[in-house]
């Protein structure tokens, strides 16, 4: 499959006449092409984008709500085609695509266009004045995305992003692009005015020239945390907006009055979905001191009883990872985790299923007796890659939880809610859940602190970021 860029409603061969290969993370094959844009294709792009902005963003929002209704359908008729792409692309398995990745492509379109059919203008009165605050486009939005949750992510800015008012140039992950095609594809489809969505295929290099041009108004920013400290650098100069979503170290704490079947459940499903490809994953496991015997009995036997194997495959549970680079950093973790005097309690290995040899494949790996200060202890790894740690403490398991430059999420297991809320706001870190892990509510606040990010989404503060607000004040003595 040869991928091209979607600029001003038009698929369009690269100006730079380069490509790179799309490769299968489960088989290392090629399975496509991708244009590597250059200067040329991200100046077309913007300038389509600022072309269609008067317009798109005079239209009434109901208008615009219609639209990402009529995106939102035509995605849902191609869900089953959401799923094979994303699991091809990512080599996650094909039941956590369609759970995942392809409900929640038409649910942020479903849910955003509600929310800008919904909005008003807010009115504050005064005794001699009335003032009207309206929010209105930012402007032409550059949106970043990685390539674990890929048309999730995606979505989840364009959505908002459009709804608002505003014209927007994507630029997804150049590990996974095939279903940002989808979504062009389904613009294209649909009939969106020609413009407001335009898409760069390409690397890092794309990524800046978008971040760094004066007519960029605002970046929507999702990756690493090292990637997100160069897109500030490239952006703020320029005061554009901007969001960052960046990584995590969260962790899981599990307390002796848990419920403990529940629990490991839970924490090896924080611990290891999408192959422990999620910002927001436990990949730290704090356990009190009294269950750590018990707790680690039946962890264990979960993590070796899931089902590694064909993305493809509707029994699979686990995946492989998305490239031979990412695989040799998180196994040079492993080594590093022996080093710095842990052990391996299970895992650790290249594990190769079946007819897929060439793929990157990893066994879900769970490591003991580490420091807390150790670097695996407090690095994001971001692969299928867990430490497990004792407390004794509330204060103790709060410590050690806050023990990391990250601050995205985490989850706590008790039956005592009021201890579970009690030790959540005292973890510093955008989101925790408590008895729960990934339960998300698209109206709540979604970001992190400290390294793992700048700002947050969802909800009204999506329709907040996308957005100016303007004052009017009308004096009426
Ligand atoms: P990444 O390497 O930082 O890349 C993210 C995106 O930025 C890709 O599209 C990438 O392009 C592009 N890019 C690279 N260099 C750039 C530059 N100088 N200027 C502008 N754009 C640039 O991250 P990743 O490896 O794809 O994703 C994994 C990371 O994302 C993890 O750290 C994870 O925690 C984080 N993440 C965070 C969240 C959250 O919501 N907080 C959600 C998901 C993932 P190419 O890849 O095509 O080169």
């Amino acid at each position: 499959m040869k991928l091209l860029n979607y600029i001003k409603g038009k698929f369009e061969e690269p100006g730079s006449a380069e490509w790179m290969d799309n490769l299968s993370p489960s088989t290392g094959k090629v399975i496509g092409s991708v244009p590597l844009s250059g200067e040329s294709d991200v100046k077309l792009a913007i300038a389509a984008a600022r072309e269609a902005l008067p317009e798109w963003s005079g239209m009434d929002p109901s208008g615009r709500a219609e639209w990402l209704d009529r995106i939102a359908d035509c995605l849902e008729e191609k869900f089953e085609e959401i799923a094979y792409l994303e699991s091809l692309d990512t080599g996650k398995p094909i039941s956590l695509a369609r759970s995942v990745d392809a409900t929640r492509s038409v649910s942020n379109f479903r849910f955003f266009s509600e929310m800008i059919r919904d909005m008003e203008d807010e009115i504050y009165e005064m005794e001699d004045a009335t003032n009207i605050v309206k929010l209105r486009a930012v402007g032409v939005g550059a949106l970043i995305t990685p390539w674990n949750l890929p048309l999730y992510l995606l979505s989840w800015k364009v959505a908002p992003a459009i709804g608002m008012g505003n014209t927007v140039v994507c630029k997804p992950s150049e590990l996974t692009p095939l279903t940002a095609d989808l979504l062009m594809r389904v613009i294209d489809e649909v009939g969106l005015p020609s413009g407001v969505v335009n898409l760069v295929h390409g690397n890092g290099n794309s990524g800046s020239m978008l971040t760094g041009s004066p007519d960029v108004d605002l970046v929507s920013f999702t990756g690493g945390t090292s990637t997100g400290a160069k897109v500030a650098q490239s952006a703020s100069p320029q005061f554009k907006k901007l969001s960052l979503e960046l990584g995590g170290k969260n962790a899981s704490i599990v307390f002796s009055d848990c419920d403990l079947e529940e629990t490991v459940k839970g924490v090896t499903r924080a611990a290891f979905l999408n192959q422990g490809q999620v910002c927001l994953c436990g990949s730290r496991i704090l356990v009190e001191d009294s269950i750590y015997e018990r707790f680690m009995e039946m962890f264990v036997e979960s993590v070796e009883s899931m089902v590694i194997g064909d993305p493809m495959d509707d029994d699979t549970e686990l995946g492989a990872l998305i490239s031979k680079q990412h695989l040799q950093k998180v196994q040079g973790y492993v080594s590093l985790a022996l080093e710095e005097g842990g052990q391996i309690v299970t895992g650790g290995e290249p594990c190769l299923p079946k007819e897929l040899e060439g793929g990157n494949w990893m066994s879900p790996t769970v490591i003991t007796g580490l420091g807390t200060e150790t670097r695996c202890s407090t690095e994001e790894v971001f692969g299928p890659f867990v430490t497990v740690h004792r407390f004794n403490s509330e204060h103790e398991a709060i410590e050690i939880a806050n023990n990391t430059r990250y601050g995205l999420a985490g989850s706590i297991w008790t039956m005592d809610l009021e201890k579970g809320r009690r030790v959540a706001e005292n973890i510093h870190s955008g989101m925790v859940w408590v008895n729960t892990w990934l339960h998300r509510d698209l109206r709540v606040p979604f970001g992190g602190v400290k390294d793992s990010g700048v700002g947050r989404e969802g909800g009204k503060w999506s329709l907040g970021f996308f957005s100016e607000p303007l004052n009017v004040c009308v004096r009426h003595d």
